[in-house]
Formats: C-alpha cells, structure tokens, sequence
C-alpha cells in the first residue's frame, strides 16, 4: 500500500516574498521554493530578495527574542 498524499498540494513558504502558498498546483507556474509572483522575477533579482528576506527572518526572530513575556507588567 501507498500513502495517499502523493499529489495533494502542501503548504510551502516562498524564499522570496515569505508567502505561503500550496505546491504543486495544477497550472499554476509556483514552484518548490518560489511562489508564482517570484517564480517570474530575473534570477538576480530574486536572489537579491532572497538575501533581504533572509535578514528578516533574523531580525524577526531577534525581536522575538529581545521582547519581554507579556506577564510583565510595568507601573
Ligand atoms: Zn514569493
């Protein structure tokens, strides 16, 4: 037996723009890593995206860290 799941589409996160997006889609021109607004983009463009994407997804997580527990209360 074979698992099911084979060709229903996942939720994937764009490297570029972070959106989440289902792949793969029957005409929709997405692929793995980009979703089909990035997919279109010049391969030096993108990858420059990719770079500015990648210091958010750091800086995210460094507010994340740097913010206190909202149990704190102050006053
Ligand atoms: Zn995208």
């Amino acid at each position: 037996m074979t698992t099911p799941n084979d060709s229903s589409p996942r939720l994937r996160t764009c490297r570029c723009c972070a959106k989440k997006f289902a792949y793969p889609v029957k005409g929709n021109a997405a692929t793995r890593h980009h979703c089909e607004d990035c997919v279109g983009l010049p391969a030096a463009t993108r990858k420059i995206i990719e770079r500015l994407n990648t210091r958010v997804i750091q800086l995210e997580n460094q507010v994340r860290r740097l913010t206190p527990k909202p149990a704190a209360t102050v006053g």
